[in-house]
């Protein structure tokens, strides 16, 4: 026996938890769940579906947006909620080594008695693996100073489709040969199964202050962001709301954010004592110049962890207010926030679809939130058209599909805006190499050539129309 009995689930009570990820408007029953608990079952479970051709697709803890675990139908659904394990945690290197099932938060409480924690802090936090955020290189507020999770890990070992275990880097800095480590962040379960991550650990800082500015516009919010970035200021996090999202998230938090205002920022400075109050005169006086109506700084650590407690739940808040909602995820160069804000205001009037702002301002990473009605007849087909305008403006500004939600199902289109054939031909001879059989997660996040011209976004390179045969829409 592979692994015991009740660690397989195939009744169809037991497979509808795994029928989507946070991503909701996509579904799919799984062949079947496994959930093994250590490398030997889990080995024994790729090599078996490797030999009966049987398609994988692991899953964390199914908190991603881009519909990345969605199951498929004559898949498995390879569970790994049961590695949780924190292996060593190494205060000297400031590196800790867990399983890929540990969730984000964990590790910075169990670091902290050391006086360390681990610095990218999806929303999700509370609730994500380790190894989902290695699959998506997940960002989050703390992001904009100390990097996402490719910048925070040091070392992976990786189980490849038949078996073979890889390890790649460990607690040092560098290490020799390509630089697979960045690779498998951000694969999207497409390469290979996560089964340990190294992360690094940082000092929590002295000292960390929290500003929250209110403004009469959200363009005005908008300049602000990029005027203290351009002061050479790099704060722990800068964050936008509109007054939707403030409106949620107080009603749902009471965090004390101001419902009048069009735009709240959040900006988070930390450092040493006398380097963070600096700061927050130097913040103050670029917020004054931007016509900010209202300036307060957090005048205790429960203070400050309040106005991010609305910040954090500003999803579940917006879920509260609409039936559903499409959370769309793209970034954009930081200067180009006004204008693409206010396109997506127009569409929004235009497309008769409600849209809330709760996003990673600093990093430019956008997040609207369309709020829809799937019971409503054409509704989320309108939705996604809209969202997908959203994402193909990111690429005309210069900016990019994705800041940290990935691929998955939801933006293969747009893969093919972003990436021309050469491009997408080297991904797909990537994913060659390391599952020829293409069992590992399969049609996810990168799209088929034959996808891109029926899409009609294909790049055409010196004239040449790739698959001249199709019809084009
Ligand atoms: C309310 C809310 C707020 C969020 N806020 C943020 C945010 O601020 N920043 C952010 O980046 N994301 C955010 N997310 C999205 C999501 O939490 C992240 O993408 C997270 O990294 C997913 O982790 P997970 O464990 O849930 O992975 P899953 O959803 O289970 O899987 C995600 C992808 O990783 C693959 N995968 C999972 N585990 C492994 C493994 N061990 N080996 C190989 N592949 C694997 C899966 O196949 C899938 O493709 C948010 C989500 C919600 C619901």
């Amino acid at each position: 026996m592979i692994i015991p009995a009740d660690a397989v689930l195939d009744t169809r009570e037991d497979l509808h938890p795994y029928e989507c990820d946070g991503l909701t408007a996509y579904r799919e029953m799984p062949l079947a769940v496994v959930l093994p608990e250590d490398l030997d079952q889990l080995r024994c479970i790729l090599q078996l579906c490797h030999a009966r051709q049987v398609p994988i697709v692991a899953r964390g803890a199914g908190t991603g947006l881009s519909g990345g675990a969605l199951p498929l139908a004559n898949g498995v659904l390879l569970n790994l909620a049961k590695f949780k394990r924190i292996l060593e945690i190494d205060a000297l290197q400031r590196v800790a080594r867990v399983e890929p099932g540990v969730r984000n938060l964990a590790i910075s409480e169990a670091v902290a008695k050391h006086g360390l924690y681990y610095a990218p802090d999806p929303s999700s936090q509370i609730a994500c693996s380790i190894g989902g955020n290695v699959a998506e290189n997940a960002g989050g507020i703390h992001c904009l100073k100390y990097g996402l999770t490719v910048h925070n890990i040091s070392g992976l070992k990786v189980l490849t489709i038949t078996g073979d275990l890889l390890e790649i880097g460990g607690k040092c800095l560098d290490s020799p040969g390509y630089d697979v480590l960045a690779l498998m962040t951000g694969s999207e379960g497409l390469l290979g199964i996560i089964v340990e991550v190294t992360v690094k650990l940082l000092p929590v800082p002295e000292s960390a202050q929290v500003i929250l500015a209110a403004f009469d516009n959200v363009e005005a919010a908008a300049t602000a962001v990029g005027d203290i970035i351009a002061a050479g200021i790099i704060p722990a996090g800068l964050e936008m709301m509109d007054n939707l999202a403030i409106r949620a998230a107080e009603d749902y938090i009471h965090a004390g954010y101001p419902v009048d205002a069009e735009a709240i920022l959040l900006c988070e400075l930390d450092g040493v004592e006398a380097e963070v109050e600096e700061q927050i005169v130097l913040v103050r006086e670029i917020l004054n110049k931007n016509l900010a109506t209202d300036i307060r700084v957090a005048i205790d650590e429960k203070h400050r962890k309040r106005f991010w407690a609305g910040r954090k739940a500003a999803f579940p808040a917006v879920g509260r207010i609409a039936p559903d909602y499409y959370c769309m995820d793209g970034t954009i160069p930081r200067h180009r926030l006004p204008q693409v804000l206010q396109q997506i205001t127009a569409w929004s009037k235009e497309y008769h679809l409600p849209v809330a702002n709760v996003f990673h301002a600093g990093d430019g990473n956008l997040h609207p939130l369309i709020l829809y009605d799937a019971n409503k007849p054409g509704e989320r087909k309108r939705t996604e058209e809209f969202g997908g305008k959203i994402l193909e403006l990111c690429i005309a500004v210069g900016g990019t599909i994705t800041g940290e939600h990935g691929v998955g199902v939801e933006k293969l289109n747009q893969m093919c805006s972003q990436f021309d054939t050469a491009e997408l031909n080297q991904f797909h001879a990537i994913k060659h190499a390391f599952d020829p059989d293409r069992l590992l997660n399969p049609g996810k996040a990168v799209p088929t050539l034959q996808r891109c011209a029926e899409f009609g976004a294909m790049h055409v390179h010196a004239g040449q129309l790739p698959f001249p045969e199709l019809e084009r829409f």
